[in-house]
């Protein structure tokens, strides 16, 4: 059982025991939450509330910690941030208690199933031993049929019972399947460069702003964007552009250190979140990565031929004290976009 569902468990135990005083505990629980929120000018939604409900039962150690990190250093409970406490502390859990509670019901029907075709199996023999010997001792061979005839056709009834039970079985197997194919789209990675997908990315930027905010750290963000990159699409088509995305995440992995995330963060374009790095250190990581892929020459597998150059444009930004990530996100985005203006292939630091 996972942490929350324990926590919950023993919140709520003594409920059923005594009904009234965890009524009122709930209550009160509900009212604290409700509080902070106001306190903290989180909007009332379903899933803002069941983040704060359950910060406010203690009931998980990592979001507590998160959000006391955030209140203490005057972090603004912004869109992004709820978001992202929602579904990194949240949906996860929900996700994967969802799944062990499938699993557990088809293993239940599994069993009585094996159980059932056993114990039938056992009638059968016994059903056919038993015609026999009525056999053996010369009895009327009509009647002996009539036994046989009867007990073949109960024999077919269970296993048509057991057909269905079987059906239901993979039904609920199914079921299974495409929670955890739904599970995978959710998962983690980017399908085309194998790097961080958006989701990662988010839940990584997160922990990694609680981190720096708590450890008094740096944190520095660089976004990578493909200079005309329609362009190179349009003269040698869309695969590839994909061989490309491919390349540029090679070198954005290559370039990055134990700790620090490259990740997919839109169509040709790349975020690199860079813990404990200032905004000297980003910028010259970002040079080097421009550098590297403007050294690249792309030429066609088959033949060798020479086809063309590639250029990226870089945004580098340094958290500032108390701001949020979509702010972070944004002054990097206007970098970003200021080295496109002023003629790409270019790094530029918002300071
Ligand atoms: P700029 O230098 O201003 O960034 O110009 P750009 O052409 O790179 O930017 P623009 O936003 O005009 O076009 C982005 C292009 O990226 C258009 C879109 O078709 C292409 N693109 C987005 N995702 C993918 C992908 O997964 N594969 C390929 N091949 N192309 C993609
Ligand atoms: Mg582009
Ligand atoms: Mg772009």
């Amino acid at each position: 059982m996972n942490e929350l569902a324990q926590t919950l468990r023993n919140a709520f135990g003594q409920m059923i025991v005594n009904p009234e005083p965890d009524f009122e505990y709930a209550a009160a629980i509900a009212d604290q939450a409700i509080r902070s929120m106001s306190q903290q000018a989180v909007p009332p939604t379903p899933n803002n509330y069941e983040v704060w409900f359950t910060y406010s039962l203690g009931a998980s150690t990592d979001l507590k910690g998160a959000i006391d990190t955030l209140i203490g250093h005057g972090q603004t409970f912004d869109a992004s941030v709820n978001r992202e406490l929602f579904l990194t502390h949240i949906r996860s859990d929900a996700a994967a208690t969802a799944i062990f509670q499938q699993l557990q019901a088809v293993m239940v029907r599994a069993r009585e199933f094996l159980k059932t075709a056993i114990c039938d199996n056992q009638t059968q023999i016994d059903s056919l031993r038993h015609v026999s010997s009525e056999i053996d001792v010369g009895k009327d061979p009509q009647l002996s049929i009539k036994c046989l005839v009867d007990e073949l056709s109960k024999a077919m009834i269970r296993a048509s019972t057991l057909e269905a039970s079987f059906a239901r079985t993979s039904q609920e197997m199914e079921t299974i399947r495409a929670t955890l194919q739904k599970l995978e789209r959710h998962s983690n990675t980017d399908a085309l460069t194998g790097l961080a997908n958006r989701r990662a990315l988010d839940e990584f930027l997160c922990t990694a702003q609680i981190s720096a905010v708590k450890e008094r750290d740096p944190l520095s963000i660089l976004l990578v964007d493909v200079d005309h990159f329609k362009a190179f699409n349009d003269s040698f088509g869309h695969q590839m552009g994909d061989q490309i995305l491919r390349l540029i995440a090679k070198v954005l992995r290559n370039c990055v250190r134990a700790g620090e995330l490259p990740a997919r963060y839109g169509g040709e374009e790349f975020m690199v979140v860079l813990p404990r790095a200032t905004l000297r250190s980003s910028q010259e990581l970002a040079e080097r990565i421009r550098c590297t892929i403007s050294e690249c020459r792309l030429t066609r597998r088959s033949t060798g031929e020479f086809l063309s150059t590639m250029t990226v444009s870089i945004g580098a930004a340094q958290l500032r004290a108390g701001e949020s990530l979509a702010d972070l996100i944004q002054r990097c985005d206007r970098a970003l976009y200021a080295a496109k203006r002023a003629g790409r292939n270019q790094t530029i630091a918002d300071n």
